[in-house]
Order: C-alpha cells, then sequence, then structure tokens
C-alpha cells in the first residue's frame, strides 16, 4: 500500500505513542497560506491555535507572520509566549470569564469577537473599570448549515454561538452607545472540515446582503472576520498533503463583495496543521476475533480522540511491514467500545512491535489528548527532513 515516508529508524529511543509532525511540510503548508492570501491586500490570517498549541508547532506559525485566533485567556497567554504580536491577537468564545476579560484587555489583544449582549455589557464595564476601551467585533450566527459533521457545524440557528439577525441592529447600536467599546466590525464563523466551496459561497453571500442591510440603516460596518473552516483530505494525505488554499481564498475574492479597503480576516486552524502530524504507535498484540482481526496499538483516544468523537477517518499505515494486506480494526488499549481508530481495513501485515502511523493528526489531536485512564500525555518528535525544493512552486 501507499504509505508516507517516516525516518522509523530514528524512532527508536521515542516511547510510543508518539506525535510525529513533518516540519518542511508544515513550513510548506505556511508558505502556501501565506501566498494565497496575500492576492488580495486586504486578507490577514490568524491561525486557530485550539488545533494545536505545541509550543515548536507555534512558534513556527508565529515566525510565518501569521496572527493568532484564541478561545480562552490561557489560549492568549500561550500564544503571546510563542511569538504572536497582541495586535495580531482575536478573542473568541461564547463565555470568557471576568479574569480572561481582564487579562486580554491587560494584554492589547486586537480583538474581542463578542456573542452576546450581556457579553458585551460585561466587556464594556470591566474595560471601563481598567481606564480602557475594549475592541469589538460582533459574532453573527449566519444561520449558515456546512455540509459536514453536526458536532462540528456552529453556523446554524441551533447553535449555541453568535448573535442572530434579529437581535444584530439592537446590539450594534448597544456597542456604538458604550464609551469602553471600539466597535470595529463583525465576526463569523460556520463550522470546521468543510470541503465543499458552496458552503463558504453561502457565507459571502449572507454578509453581502448583511453589509447592504447594515449600512441602508446607516450603520457602520467595519471589517469582517469570516472564521475558519477550510477542511483537508484525510483519505489521500500522501497525494493531497497541502490542503485547497488557492480554491478557498479564491471563493472569497470571488463572491465576497466589500467596499475597498474592508479588511478581511480569516482564522484557520485545520487546514494549516493537520497535515504535517501523524500519531506514531506500536502495535502491542494482534488478536483474531470470531468475526474480525484486531490490531491492538498502544495509541488509544486519550492522545487522538477525533474517531471517537466524531466518527473521523483518520488512514492507518504499518510503516514497518511491506507484507500483503490483511483487513484489520485498529484499536486502542482505554477501556471504552469507542477506542477504535479504524474498522475493517485494508493494512499491511502486521506483527507485535511494528510501527504505525495514525495520518493527518495534526489538528484537534494533541490538542485535545486526555488522561483518561492515567495515560500519560504523548511526547513529540519533529522531524526536520532533508532540505527540499519547494515541488509547488508559484
Ligand atoms: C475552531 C475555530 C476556528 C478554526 O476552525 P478550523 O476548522 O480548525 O479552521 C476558527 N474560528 C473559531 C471562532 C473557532 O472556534
Amino acid at each position: 500500500m501507499l504509505k508516507g515516508s517516516f525516518p522509523v529508524g530514528e524512532f527508536a529511543g521515542m516511547r510510543t505513542p508518539f506525535y510525529y509532525y513533518d516540519m518542511p511540510l508544515l513550513r510548506r503548508t505556511l508558505a502556501e497560506v501565506t501566498a494565497q492570501a496575500s492576492r488580495h491586500p486586504d486578507y490577514h490570517v490568524h491561525y486557530a491555535i485550539k488545533a494545536n498549541f505545541n509550543p515548536v508547532i507555534l512558534r513556527t506559525i508565529s515566525a510565518a507572520g501569521l496572527g493568532a485566533d484564541c478561545v480562552s485567556g490561557e489560549e492568549i497567554k500561550v500564544a503571546l509566549a510563542s511569538g504572536f504580536k497582541a495586535d495580531g491577537i482575536v478573542y473568541s468564545g461564547v463565555g470568557k470569564s471576568d479574569a480572561e476579560i481582564s487579562f486580554a484587555l491587560g494584554a492589547g489583544i486586537s480583538r474581542f469577537n463578542v456573542e452576546s449582549s450581556a457579553e458585551l455589557e460585561v466587556i464594556a464595564e470591566i474595560a471601563a473599570g481598567m481606564g480602557l476601551k475594549a475592541p469589538v467585533s460582533l459574532r453573527v450566527n449566519p444561520d449558515v448549515g456546512a455540509h459536514t459533521h453536526a458536532n462540528i457545524t456552529t453556523g446554524l440557528a441551533e447553535n449555541k454561538f453568535g448573535i442572530n439577525y434579529e437581535q444584530l441592529e439592537g446590539v450594534i447600536r448597544l456597542a456604538l452607545s458604550l464609551p469602553s467599546i471600539d466597535y470595529k466590525g463583525l465576526h463569523f464563523h460556520i463550522g470546521s472540515q468543510i470541503l465543499d466551496m458552496m458552503d463558504f459561497v453561502a457565507l459571502c453571500n449572507r454578509i453581502n446582503q448583511l453589509a447592504v442591510s447594515i449600512r441602508g440603516l446607516g450603520l457602520p460596518l467595519g471589517d469582517i472576520n469570516v472564521g475558519g473552516g477550510l477542511g483537508i483530505n484525510y483519505q489521500h494525505p500522501n497525494h493531497l498533503d497541502i490542503a485547497g488554499f488557492e480554491a478557498y481564498f479564491a471563493t472569497f475574492r470571488k463572491h465576497l463583495v466589500l467596499p475597498r479597503g474592508t479588511a478581511v480576516h480569516f482564522e484557520l486552524g485545520r487546514s494549516i496543521v493537520a497535515p504535517c502530524g501523524s500519531l506514531i504507535c506500536r502495535v502491542l498484540y494482534v488478536k483474531e476475533g470470531t468475526t474480525r482481526k484486531f490490531a491492538i496499538v498502544d495509541g488509544s483516544m486519550t492522545e487522538l480522540i477525533r474517531p471517537a468523537l466524531y466518527k473521523a477517518y483518520h488512514r492507518v499505515e504499518n510503516i514497518s511491514s511491506d507484507e500483503p494486506e490483511e483487513i484489520y480494526d485498529v484499536v486502542g488499549p482505554v477501556c471504552e467500545s469507542s477506542d477504535v481508530f479504524v474498522k475493517a481495513t485494508a493494512i499491511d501485515r502486521c506483527h507485535r512491535g511494528d510501527f504505525m502511523a495514525i495520518r493527518s493528526a495534526g489538528a484537534y489531536g494533541e490538542s485535545m489528548a486526555s488522561n483518561y485512564n492515567c495515560r500519560p500525555f504523548p511526547e513529540s518528535f519533529y522531524w526536520e527532513g532533508k532540505a527540499t525544493a519547494d515541488p509547488r512552486p508559484e
């Protein structure tokens, strides 16, 4: 079977399971994102810290000049410690605590993405108490459904995120009336792992309509943050190792019609970091069940919860074996029936001790790891590779 190339010989000293990061791939990805975004003079990209807050990954991303999108006070601290500038940090989330708000104000972040009038009033009060003006965008619930897993859509009327259309005018007027609030614009985010560009076209159309009606009311539009959500190809990591940034930004250039000079912000997480990471495990046992064969590995849902949580697919490759394929369920040791990486999948014949690579695990992998069953957090291995020419010249 077609497999990624891994420096298996260098894994001998590593405690499995561990995260493997292909740093040249991350750098090529960052070069592609910045090249495609810069085809529009008003586009700015923020990296969504929650996708992966490994400090080595964060420093590589901040060095590429991206801003940061944070969803907690601790993420803001981690972003600042990893070289992201306060004036490139935006802060989202439906439940910001008073302590987080004070910290973010004190740090001088560039934007609060505010999700309710109740939150707006609390930010105004805390900012006034600190003698500061809080820069605020209002997160709109655009009621746009993304064609993705139900647990990762965020832009539907039934989701907890954002302010609905009926209330928006009132909240904009409230923001403009509060002396400690600096009203800056609108924020959107419709979900994650979106591969159908028509979902982003729908978002652009909503924003265009809203821009017209807001200006019709004589209110300022400010700038626009379209959120993140661009998906990656989990099926074919060896063919498609960089997300479709070209088509993504082209979709916004074509369909988002805003007055010249309106800044447009993007918050991309998964598409930047997912492909560069793999979870490396070892096979502990091969077990014949009644109806199926199991490859029991030492990695589990505590290192990578996406299959258990979202029924997400990750390609699994046996990177030690070149023997003919057999059909396996690849499962972990945790005491949950959902601790399964893949079911009934063709994988090169497995033996105790073989290294298995669970691919495309750089996003929402390490960052969602837990200590369940008292399992330790995984370590990381950063592959610097050999200097190779960029295979995708402009
Ligand atoms: C999670 C999140 C993102 C990033 O989403 P991806 O699908 O990883 O690109 C962006 N913006 C907000 C507000 C988020 O919550």
